[in-house]
């Protein structure tokens, strides 16, 4: 089967999808994008994802051209094609992409007045089970996480190259995930993903403040402490903490939780996903079947 997109309502197989030269989404990187996956053919979270979309738009000054149901349907359109394929069965990755547009090439909104909207569904691959069962190794990165006053981290935007450099230094470790540290030498989050530490039962992750995305999935774990029976915080993580941890893991929408079990040369815990990190999982899925219905 293969992926289809959607772009600005011309629908197609991806190879004929095309996006002008003179969107300054590509001259410049300037759009917003959300990645929502499907559980049964049900988007999972969709009104925050929309919601963090709206934020992100209004952070860049994008007028988002639909209301969330006008999304929904460009997105529901889409899927319909992609499973008109008699091979396409299963769930679906999502990426709906809103760019500023086609225009001349100068950096005033006023020359783009429609903005792109691209929904790419492509067939959802989860990570491989030993991702899960084993974990996988993070690598702490020397790229810096943007400074909060630079292209804010918060803005889920398609200006991608400082996480792309994260990402690459990783795979050249062999690592799963790049770790990126902020402008004060705190953990921030991964290139893709958010970052959570396990010390004596307590579950950690870095707070907004220290210049991260505020991830659909870590908002959705940080709400299951009660649930799993452990508290879980924010608060200002350094290396030291992710080094001498009991547990760590991985959060994003499409990954849910990955255990960490190395950071670069160091071990973490007893090198095994821990249980406190398998009880959460447990508990994402239940919350996640009981929300899904
Ligand atoms: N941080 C970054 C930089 C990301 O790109 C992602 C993936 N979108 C995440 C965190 C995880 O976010 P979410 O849980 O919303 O998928």
């Amino acid at each position: 089967m293969t992926t289809i997109i959607n772009v600005n309502g011309r629908i197609t197989p991806a190879r004929d999808a095309v996006v002008p030269a003179l969107d300054h989404g590509f001259l410049y990187g300037e759009g917003v994008y959300e990645v929502v996956r499907t559980y049964h053919h049900k988007p999972f979270l969709f009104d925050r994802h929309m919601a963090r979309l709206r934020r992100s738009a209004a952070s860049i000054s994008l007028v988002l051209p639909y209301d969330d149901d006008g999304f929904a349907a460009r997105i529901r359109e889409t899927a319909d094609v992609f499973f008109r394929q008699p091979d396409a069965t299963g769930d679906v990755y999502v990426r709906l992409l809103v760019t500023r547009g086609v225009g001349e090439i100068n950096y005033n909104p006023a020359a783009c007045p429609t903005p792109t909207v691209v929904v790419i569904v492509k067939a959802f691959t989860p990570l491989d089970d030993e991702a899960y069962s084993k974990g996988v190794r993070a690598a702490l990165v020397p790229v810096m996480r943007n400074h909060p006053d630079s292209v804010s981290p918060l803005i889920k935007s398609n200006n991608l190259l400082n996480n792309a450099l994260a990402a690459q230094e990783a795979y050249r470790r062999g690592a799963f995930e790049g770790i990126m540290r902020n402008y004060r030498n705190e953990i921030s989050e991964g290139s893709i993903s958010n970052i959570f530490v396990i010390k004596n039962r307590v579950v950690s992750t870095p707070p907004i403040d220290a210049g991260l995305l505020a991830g659909i999935t870590r908002g959705f774990v940080l709400e299951l402490g009660p649930l799993a029976g452990v508290e879980i915080r924010e608060a200002t993580l350094h290396d030291q903490d992710l080094l001498n941890a009991d547990e760590a893991f991985l959060t994003s929408s499409t990954q849910e939780i990955v255990p960490i079990v190395q950071v670069d040369h160091h071990q973490v815990g007893d090198g095994r996903p821990g249980p406190v990190t398998r009880s959460l999982q447990a508990t994402y899925r239940t919350r996640l079947r009981e929300i899904l219905g």
